[in-house]
Protein backbone atom coordinates (compact mmCIF):
# COMPACT_ATOMS: atom_id res chain seq x y z
CA UNK A 1 0.00 0.00 0.00
CA UNK A 2 1.31 3.50 -0.71
CA UNK A 3 0.93 6.03 1.39
CA UNK A 4 -0.59 8.69 0.63
CA UNK A 5 1.82 12.06 0.19
CA UNK A 6 -0.72 14.30 -0.47
CA UNK A 7 -0.83 16.45 3.08
CA UNK A 8 -5.09 16.99 2.36
CA UNK A 9 -5.64 13.12 2.19
CA UNK A 10 -3.63 12.52 5.43
CA UNK A 11 -5.69 15.85 7.04
CA UNK A 12 -8.82 14.29 6.21
CA UNK A 13 -8.11 10.51 7.45
CA UNK A 14 -6.92 11.92 10.56
CA UNK A 15 -9.90 14.01 11.08
CA UNK A 16 -12.36 11.36 10.07
CA UNK A 17 -10.84 8.57 12.78
CA UNK A 18 -11.59 11.26 15.34
CA UNK A 19 -15.39 11.08 14.27
CA UNK A 20 -14.80 7.47 14.23
CA UNK A 21 -13.50 7.58 18.10
CA UNK A 22 -15.91 9.78 19.24
CA UNK A 23 -19.18 8.34 17.58
CA UNK A 24 -18.45 4.99 19.21
CA UNK A 25 -17.98 6.99 22.18
CA UNK A 26 -21.27 9.41 21.91
CA UNK A 27 -23.47 6.25 20.42
CA UNK A 28 -24.07 8.20 17.37
CA UNK A 29 -23.77 7.51 13.46
CA UNK A 30 -23.22 10.07 11.00
CA UNK A 31 -24.24 9.13 7.93
CA UNK A 32 -21.56 11.14 5.91
CA UNK A 33 -18.49 12.86 7.40
CA UNK A 34 -17.13 14.97 5.03
CA UNK A 35 -13.87 16.84 5.38
CA UNK A 36 -13.21 20.06 3.65
CA UNK A 37 -12.14 23.73 2.79
CA UNK A 38 -14.56 25.87 4.57
CA UNK A 39 -13.81 29.50 5.10
CA UNK A 40 -16.37 30.33 7.92
CA UNK A 41 -16.87 27.61 9.78
CA UNK A 42 -14.75 24.67 11.70
CA UNK A 43 -17.62 22.07 11.55
CA UNK A 44 -21.36 21.67 10.54
CA UNK A 45 -24.21 18.79 10.59
CA UNK A 46 -27.08 18.98 8.70
CA UNK A 47 -30.35 17.59 9.53
CA UNK A 48 -29.97 14.83 6.88
CA UNK A 49 -27.29 13.50 9.06
CA UNK A 50 -23.72 14.51 7.26
CA UNK A 51 -21.36 16.10 9.35
CA UNK A 52 -18.88 18.40 7.71
CA UNK A 53 -15.82 19.17 9.10
CA UNK A 54 -13.12 22.28 7.64
CA UNK A 55 -9.51 20.74 6.70
CA UNK A 56 -7.57 23.10 8.72
CA UNK A 57 -9.14 21.58 11.69
CA UNK A 58 -6.61 19.32 11.40
CA UNK A 59 -3.54 21.76 12.12
CA UNK A 60 -5.07 22.69 15.23
CA UNK A 61 -4.89 21.59 18.94
CA UNK A 62 -6.25 17.75 20.24
CA UNK A 63 -8.67 19.59 22.34
CA UNK A 64 -10.06 22.11 20.26
CA UNK A 65 -10.60 19.70 17.16
CA UNK A 66 -11.97 17.25 20.18
CA UNK A 67 -14.88 20.28 20.91
CA UNK A 68 -16.29 20.61 17.25
CA UNK A 69 -15.90 17.44 17.02
CA UNK A 70 -18.21 16.48 19.40
CA UNK A 71 -20.62 19.43 19.49
CA UNK A 72 -21.20 18.29 15.53
CA UNK A 73 -22.00 14.73 16.35
CA UNK A 74 -23.94 15.87 19.40
CA UNK A 75 -26.28 18.31 16.78
CA UNK A 76 -27.23 14.31 15.70
CA UNK A 77 -29.03 13.80 19.36
CA UNK A 78 -29.71 17.70 19.45
CA UNK A 79 -30.36 20.12 16.95
CA UNK A 80 -29.94 23.06 19.08
CA UNK A 81 -27.69 24.80 21.59
CA UNK A 82 -30.25 23.97 24.80
CA UNK A 83 -29.37 23.01 28.22
CA UNK A 84 -29.36 18.96 26.88
CA UNK A 85 -26.99 19.93 24.31
CA UNK A 86 -24.60 22.04 26.78
CA UNK A 87 -25.25 19.34 29.81
CA UNK A 88 -23.75 16.93 27.12
CA UNK A 89 -20.99 19.13 25.89
CA UNK A 90 -19.69 19.21 29.70
CA UNK A 91 -19.91 15.74 30.43
CA UNK A 92 -18.17 14.66 27.14
CA UNK A 93 -15.94 17.41 26.83
CA UNK A 94 -15.44 19.11 30.10
CA UNK A 95 -13.44 21.81 29.24
CA UNK A 96 -15.66 22.72 26.40
CA UNK A 97 -16.04 26.45 27.61
CA UNK A 98 -12.58 27.77 26.93
CA UNK A 99 -12.43 26.35 23.68
CA UNK A 100 -16.02 28.18 22.70
CA UNK A 101 -13.97 30.96 23.92
CA UNK A 102 -10.79 30.28 20.99
CA UNK A 103 -13.52 29.70 18.71
CA UNK A 104 -14.94 32.86 18.59
CA UNK A 105 -11.78 34.65 18.57
CA UNK A 106 -10.86 33.06 15.17
CA UNK A 107 -11.09 35.21 12.16
CA UNK A 108 -11.15 32.62 9.60
CA UNK A 109 -9.98 34.11 5.80
CA UNK A 110 -12.68 34.57 3.40
ZN1 LIG B 1 -23.98 23.86 16.77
Amino acid sequence: MKWPTNGSLTSSARLKRRVDVWAVKLRVMPKTVRVQRMTHKWGSCSSTGTITLAIDLDGESADFQDFVVVHELLHLKVPNHGRLFKALMTANVPKWRQQDIYRRKQIRPT
